[in-house]
């Protein structure tokens, strides 16, 4: 199926259920509404859903994670998205197996809990049950994260700065992310060590460049006022990227 999408497949029912679950997405303008809705059929056409571990996929869980998926790409267009056509949806969090070695030598295997994954030139898998309860309040959005990081990705692996328009937004990005990344890892330092209020957003925001992109992409879409509050310059860097 080609071409422009028919937003008005998604029966109206069905969609004013997904939209009035998260208020983010209803909170939208309703010319950014009538896109988002556009957006989400078209990729509810191209892409293709499927559950692990025999999990069913009904409708509602599509277009909720479509629309979530949508928003950072709303002003952008859908070619964003365009090198992968899956999406694996899990019951509940993947278990992945990890292995560190160790400075003497020891090798630590250890299983680590994922409530998501983007794979560079691959599918995104998304745990269910936190795909389908994003948190406002802490900048919590799971899948709006691993679909920050594919748009990252578009031009090799995920290094916190996705492709941009111009030379004079590279700079600006490169000398703000990097700013505020390391203002934010000090913070989190400072308050891990010496007690005191952890800085607002998740801490494995701290892990890396990429992360703390995603992380912070998240909350910028679904607790806008909040974000704007703690990192005002960076509300204005990701408005010049996701609405140009
Ligand atoms: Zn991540």
């Amino acid at each position: 199926m080609g071409g422009k999408a028919d937003p008005l497949r998604i029966p109206e029912a069905l969609w004013q259920e997904v939209v009035q679950r998260y208020p983010f997405l209803s909170d939208l303008s309703a010319s950014d509404l009538h896109k988002l809705r556009s957006l989400s059929s078209e990729f509810l056409a191209h892409k293709q859903f499927s559950g692990a571990h025999g999990l069913l996929i009904t409708d509602d869980m599509a277009l909720a994670i479509a629309a979530q998926a949508c928003l950072p790409v709303l002003h952008l267009g859908l070619h964003w998205y365009e090198d992968f056509r899956g999406i694996v949806v899990h019951p509940g969090p993947m278990r992945a197996q990890r292995v560190v070695h160790d400075e003497t030598g020891l090798v630590h295997h250890y299983t680590e809990e994922l409530s998501g994954e983007a794979m560079d030139g691959g599918p995104v898998t998304l745990s269910w049950p936190d795909a389908h309860s994003p948190l406002p309040a802490t900048g919590y959005c799971v899948v709006i994260h691993e679909f920050v990081h594919k748009m990252d990705m578009r031009h090799g692996p995920a290094d916190g700065c996705p492709p941009l328009p111009s030379r004079a937004l590279q700079r600006r990005w490169s000398s703000l992310m990097h700013s505020a990344y390391d203002d934010f890892s000090d913070r989190l330092v400072q308050a891990e060590r010496f007690g005191g209020p952890l800085p607002w957003l998740d801490g494995y925001a701290a892990t890396a460049p990429a992360e703390f992109f995603a992380v912070a992409a998240e909350a910028y879409f679904v607790n806008r006022d909040r974000f704007s509050q703690e990192f005002a310059e960076l509300t204005g860097l990701f408005d010049a990227f996701f609405r140009p």
